[in-house]
């Protein structure tokens, strides 16, 4: 928008902050200064690098939550933007159920900004995304993961490359203990045809993480498919 429209725009519609809904001027990705330094604050929290869960830093223990400390992982490490909470989860709620496509750049900027706080970045070849089953999807026509997948591919500089599909629709995972929710997605994804992963390093790339069952069967199918290493990006890691 050149300045004189954009002035026009402001008053005819004053700028809202995209996160809380504040009525007040906001800056880059049109973040009120609240929301804004509540992301940073997110982003840069201490966090378990395997699962992404929130940790105080006396809690790690090999590089590893107490959690994931017993849990044997598929996925190598995972970045996350913050906690769900805030601002992040009002955003968040806004992109995921009432399919505001728009804040697809904003989450994915924050989400690469995330993954680029991890070493292991230069290690991955491609970035790729969980997806939903096409029955959800004509009665939802977003697809979350996927539109954040390729606008992270974009700003990481890494190809963006769709591998998964998802065979079957039990999806619902509310509510559910880790078991159940290992058991409720296993078989749910499968390589997409004629695809074939020599030793390929993967940054696969999910809206949320809870218990991390989705993210682990899609690593585990990416790793029978020939990847040698999956790393996971989410925008939330739940608690669980
Ligand atoms: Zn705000
Ligand atoms: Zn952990």
């Amino acid at each position: 928008m050149s300045g004189w429209t954009k002035a026009i725009a402001d008053v005819v519609y004053p700028p809202r902050c995209r996160g809380c809904g504040v009525w007040e001027s906001v800056g880059t990705d049109d973040l009120c200064g609240v929301c804004a330094a509540q992301l940073l604050e997110q982003v840069v929290s201490p966090c378990c690098p395997r699962c992404g869960g929130r940790v105080a830093a006396f809690e790690l223990n090999e590089g590893r939550c107490q959690e994931c400390r017993t849990l044997s992982a598929a996925v190598v490490q995972t970045a996350r933007v913050g906690p769900y909470e805030g601002s992040l989860r009002d955003l968040f709620l806004g992109y995921k159920f009432r399919h505001r496509e728009g804040l697809a750049p904003l989450l994915a900027r924050w989400l690469s900004l995330a993954v680029q706080s991890h070493d292991w970045l230069d290690r991955v070849d491609a970035v790729t995304f969980v997806p939903s089953h096409w029955r959800r999807q004509l009665m939802k026509p977003l697809y979350p993961s996927r539109l954040l997948a390729e606008h992270a591919a974009g700003n990481l500089g890494k190809p963006f490359v769709p591998l998964l599909r998802r065979v079957h629709a039990r999806y619902h995972q509310i509510g559910l203990s880790y078991t159940a929710r290992q058991a409720n997605v296993r078989g749910a994804f499968s390589l997409v045809r004629g695809v074939r992963l020599s030793d390929a390093r993967l940054l696969l790339i999910d809206d949320v993480r809870t218990t991390g069952a989705t993210l682990e069967e899609c690593a585990r199918v990416l790793r029978r498919g020939g990847a040698s290493e999956v790393f996971a990006a989410v925008v939330c890691k739940a608690d669980w």
